[in-house]
């Protein structure tokens, strides 16, 4: 073996290598909402049956938290990219929400009552919708279900958002809508893909796909 031979092998040798991971398995953080009663089903583009997956729960698949006034990456997604090397993350979403739908009756009527945690948990969403209103993604004029079902594609659109500024640029950050009620097509059930690092036009996010990636890319909000 030559020196250069040696340096080549030394550089394709992964940095975390000496935590013991598998060094060429990938590892992908998909974040989902712990109020979801749907299981991840199958592999989500660009992640598939080689992967290494940790799924992570938040109350509406969030991703942020605050602490100390400043607004930082959710600790349930800091720990495991503390423990792997993490190159994708996956941020998953539903139609059937009861978060986003509290958060959006919070943003209508605010609950006085309701204990700390929740207050704490529920107020960055509760800011989102308001700010769905503002940017004219919703309107009241809306039916509830459209309404229901375009605030969780722009809360998805917005945690993406919100990682893909916060994370290392080495990480990709994907969004998903999974699709229960048949908002995106007649076929209920189906996952979409709505934000794609910082890109959320779908054809803009098509564009970066391979070509043979079978991914269904839509969007309820262009
Ligand atoms: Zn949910």
């Amino acid at each position: 073996m030559t020196g250069n031979d040696l340096e080549s092998v030394i550089e394709s040798v992964p940095d975390r290598s000496d935590r013991g991971h598998e060094s060429d398995t990938q590892t992908a953080l998909v974040v989902s909402c712990s109020m979801s009663s749907c299981k991840l089903r199958g592999p989500l583009w660009p992640v598939d049956a080689t992967w290494n997956v940790v799924g992570v729960q938040t109350l509406g698949n969030q991703t942020q938290e605050r602490y100390e006034e400043k607004t930082i990456v959710d600790s349930n997604i800091e720990h495991p990219r503390q423990q792997y090397d993490i190159t994708v993350v996956l941020v998953v979403g539903h139609t059937k929400c009861e978060v986003l739908e509290d958060a959006y009756e919070r943003w209508v009527a605010p609950d006085s009552e309701s204990p700390d945690g929740i207050e704490a948990r529920l107020d960055p969403l509760r800011s989102i919708v308001g700010d769905g209103f503002e940017e004219g993604v919703v309107a009241e004029s809306l039916p509830l279900n459209s309404l229901q079902y375009r605030l969780v594609e722009y809360n998805v659109r917005r945690q993406v958002q919100f990682l893909h500024q916060a994370l290392p640029s080495s990480v990709t950050v994907a969004g998903y809508v999974y699709d229960q009620d048949g908002a995106y097509s007649s076929f209920p059930d189906k996952r979409y893909l709505v934000a794609f690092d910082g890109a959320t036009d779908p054809t803009t996010v098509r564009d970066r796909l391979p070509e043979d990636a079978s991914v269904r890319v839509a969007s309820l909000l262009t």
